[in-house]
Parts: C-alpha cells; structure tokens; sequence
C-alpha cells in the first residue's frame, strides 16, 4: 500500500483576457472547480496508476469538503484516513490568463490545521510501503510523518518516504534523513541545492539522501543514488496541451513502481510515460492516466 500525507485543495480556476488590476472588475470568459491539491494529486494519479492508495489529510466544514473527497474516492484512493475540521477547506484561487501565464493564491485552510500524523494515520503508515510527502502542510507535520515511516524503515516492512519538495524552502535535517527518494523538479532543485545546473543539483542533492530524481519537464527526467547509478529518462514526445501536475503524477507513478520492485531504469520509463500521458489533456487530476494506458506506451 502506498500513502499519501498531504494537501487537498479545490482549484478556482476564471479565465480570463487579461488578469485584473487592483480595483479593477473583470468579467470572466469561464470558470471551473477541480479537486487538486499536491497530497490529492499524487494520491490520484498513484490509484491510477495501479496502487492501493490511503489518503491522510484534511478537508474543511464548508462545501467544498466532500467533493474533495468525493474526489479521492472516485479514483479508488481509501479516504477513511480524512478528517474533517471546523472552517474552510484549502483552496486554489487561480486565475488564468489567455496564453497560460496564471497567477494563484494558495489559501491552506484545512490543511493549515494538521499538526502531525494521528494515531490511525501512525498505524496507515506503518503497513505501507511507501510514504508520499510534499510541503503544502505545516513543516512540522511533514516531518513526523517522515520520521513515523523512517522509524520504521529498519524493520522489512518500513516505508520508504518519496519527498516532493514543493513549494520549496529549506529542509530541516531531521527531514532528510528520513527520507529515501526526493524528487524536485529542476527549479525546486536549484532552490534546495544553490546550483542551476540540474545535473550538479543532483550531485548536491544526493548528499543529503540516498536518492534523486530531478523531473526537468519536456527534457525527461535525471536519477541518481549514492551507489553511483545516474540515469536520463527523455519525456515521451508528446503534444503537451496542460502540464498542470505533471511533476505530481510523475511522483506518483514512481511510487506505483517502486512498490511493485522495479529498478531505478524502468521505474523512471513508468512514470514518464505516466507524466506524458497527462500533459497530453487539460486539467491537473482530471488529465491523470489510467493503468492500461500507460502499459501501453511504456510497451510501445
Ligand atoms: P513539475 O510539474 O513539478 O514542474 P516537470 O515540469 O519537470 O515537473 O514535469 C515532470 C515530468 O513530466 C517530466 O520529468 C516529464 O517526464 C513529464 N513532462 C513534463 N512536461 C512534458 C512534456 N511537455 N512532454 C512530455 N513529458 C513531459
């Protein structure tokens, strides 16, 4: 089993000409409401991509709270570790503008009230096998989580934490140390390491853990681990209509692949496929690809 300790946010997406100028009223061309959230995303596109997923997270009183869930549930993922708490869920106010610049606000809500794991989450996490973390929760919580599952590793059937560094900020070091594989893409990369250069990024990175993957968007992906292996995974060439949560269904999928045992090459040949697949349609959960599908392309 995989789970996912995250952030599920509704996105509030207006389209629009030109983005509003303080004081200035718009009318919008269209607007939509997508569950998103990087924790929900992940966990989508992980149970889509094959894995038995839990969900641990938070989602508010307001109406946005079951369609939320509704959300996760719909794509297979166990919702029974989400709780409900009092005021607003977390959103996504985005507004989109023609040619695609966007311009977001992230209001955390719920998920701003997640101190840490619970004793249910504890128990979740102990008989997964990997550990799906990003940073839209308070950094406190991301990290005993981390150290829930690191504290466990040792042991045969310990979770392997997969960090998403995202937004990125610094990483305390008890983080680090708990965590197996973090995969930044290439500007989170840059922030962690202090170097532009992807392939030094992953050097620096890799002496903070035993494993990178620095996702660098129509460029594929690099790998590497501390027992000397470097990889590059090009992008399956596809015509990329939304790369919204690209980086997030490449994660994953990397998680669906680890847990079934593939090695660091096919692995990384999964879940590009699985992340070309998505850039393919519109939309951020609603673009992720179903197992079949992303067989078929890794065969092709
Ligand atoms: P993020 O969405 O976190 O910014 P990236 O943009 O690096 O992450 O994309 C993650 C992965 O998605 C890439 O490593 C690649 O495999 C795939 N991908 C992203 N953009 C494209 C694209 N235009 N064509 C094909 N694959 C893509």
């Amino acid at each position: 089993m995989i789970s996912v300790f995250g952030s599920a946010n509704m996105d509030l997406v207006a389209y629009v000409a030109q983005a509003p100028k303080p004081g200035e009223t718009i009318t919008g061309r269209a607007f939509r409401s997508i569950p998103g959230g990087k924790g929900a995303n992940q966990a989508i596109a992980a149970a889509r991509a094959g894995g038995r997923v839990a969900f641990l997270g938070a989602v508010g009183d307001d109406a946005f709270g079951p369609g939320l869930r509704a959300a996760l549930a719909g794509a297979g993922v166990d919702t029974s570790g989400v709780r409900t708490v009092p005021g607003p869920s977390g959103v996504a106010h985005i507004v989109v503008q023609d040619g695609g610049d966007n311009s977001i606000i992230v209001v955390p809500g719920a998920n701003g009230a997640l101190t840490g794991p619970s004793a249910e989450d504890a128990e979740t996490i102990g008989r997964s096998r990997a550990l799906l973390l990003q940073l839209e929760l308070p950094m406190e919580a991301v990290v005993d989580a981390a150290c829930l599952a690191g504290a466990v590793t040792g042991a045969a059937t310990g979770a392997e934490v997969i960090l998403t560094p995202a937004p990125a900020v610094p990483l305390p070091a008890e983080l680090l140390a708990a965590v197996g594989v973090i995969v930044p893409n290439e500007h989170e990369a840059a922030v962690l390491t202090g170097r532009d250069d992807p392939c030094d990024a992953l050097e620096a990175l890799l002496e903070l853990v035993p494993e990178a993957v620095v996702t660098l968007g129509a460029r594929g992906a690099l790998y590497g681990s501390r027992d000397g292996v470097r990889l590059h995974e090009p992008a399956v060439p596809v015509r990329a209509v939304d790369t919204t949560a690209a980086g997030d269904t490449f994660a994953g999928a990397l998680a669906v692949a680890r847990t079934e045992g593939l090695g660091p090459e096919r692995a990384l040949r999964f879940a590009s496929a699985a992340a070309a697949l998505s850039v393919r349609r519109e939309g951020a959960s609603t673009s992720m690809p179903h197992r079949p599908d992303i067989d078929r392309l890794v065969r092709d």
